[in-house]
């Protein structure tokens, strides 16, 4: 497969998307991102890497850090963890309170903010310094020790985050935070604040299409079961509330996140990421929702 004229392809098509979303303004050193970014990195299971655009700049991975604290929280936790956290696709917007007051503090799944802080939770009760555990996880996942918190993008996010923090204290009045909240949010702050390129989130993801374990070392992140468990929250509600139709048009397991970026995988395969800041009305990367459609369609590959 000629995955490099692929990639210049989709490039060219996608343009017309552009100009027509918004960067994620809510969170102000987010907004100073240049709409007009464009990166695709796709890294194989046979150890190439195939990368178009800007593809190995770093940008703020927002949510799609929801899946690697998930990782964590998961081999430690195993199916105990699904007491505090449920499995269902949201159906709602990622940071809704409503629906949280009407399960009662247990959050939809792991990928909405909620799910999230309780997963951040997990990890506080396991980790002294989670901020570094975390960090150090991921750049062993993407082999990339140069990985960093930007901490002008987790600053604007502990200034103007009443909204997780208020999902933070409702859960605690309920009693699914064990930990002082003011720590929940430091550690999710941080999380939502990695700044990663295409082409690492795409080297980071590549052990979900191997069953689990790292291609480059063989070395074992997750049980096989528990892999094909997470790649199954990925397909199911790791779009926010757009995971239906992310699944129907593009039909891969990924996460997104309100940074623009979007990873998927094939299993037995490869890693797909893509990155472009304007977002449609869901959080979702506009073009980068695109580009992964015309991927699938142009190679024929999807889960399905
Ligand atoms: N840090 C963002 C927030 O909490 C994450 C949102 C996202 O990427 O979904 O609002």
């Amino acid at each position: 497969m000629d995955y490099q004229s692929i990639l210049e392809d989709i490039a060219h098509a996608v343009q017309p998307e552009f100009g027509k979303g918004r960067v994620a303004d809510y969170i102000p050193a987010l907004a100073r991102v240049s709409p007009a970014k464009f990166g695709m990195a796709i890294e194989t299971l046979h150890g190439e890497s195939f990368l178009w655009g800007d593809a190995e700049e770093p940008f703020s991975i927002q949510s799609i850090s929801k899946v690697f604290t998930l990782t964590m929280a998961f081999a430690l936790e195993r199916e105990g963890l699904w007491q505090r956290v449920g499995l269902e696709p949201s159906g709602n917007p990622f940071n809704s309170l409503v629906q949280l007051e009407y399960e009662k503090g247990i959050p939809r799944n792991p990928f909405i903010n909620a799910g999230a802080l309780v997963v951040a939770d997990v990890l506080l009760n396991h980790y002294p310094g989670p901020n570094t555990a975390v960090l150090e996880f991921v750049r062993k996942l993407a082999g990339a020790p140069e990985i960093r918190f930007d901490l002008e993008v987790m600053r604007s996010e502990q200034e103007t985050g009443y909204r997780n923090a208020a999902l933070a204290y409702f859960m605690k009045s309920l009693g699914n935070i064990h930990n002082p909240v003011e720590k929940v949010l430091g550690l999710y702050f941080h999380q939502c604040a990695l700044a990663m390129s295409c082409r690492q989130l795409a080297r980071a993801f590549l052990f979900f299409a191997n069953h689990g374990a790292l291609p480059a070392t063989g070395e074992r992140i997750l049980a096989l079961s528990q892999s094909k468990r997470l790649n199954a929250i990925m397909l199911t509600c790791g779009f926010y509330d757009e995971a239906g139709e992310f699944a129907f048009r593009v039909g891969l397991p990924g996460k997104s996140g309100v940074g623009g970026g979007i990873v998927a995988i094939i299993p037995n395969e490869l890693a797909i990421a893509v990155w472009s800041p304007e977002l449609n009305e869901h959080g979702n990367s506009r073009a980068g929702i695109l580009a992964l459609e015309l991927f699938t369609t142009m190679t024929g590959m999807s889960i399905f």
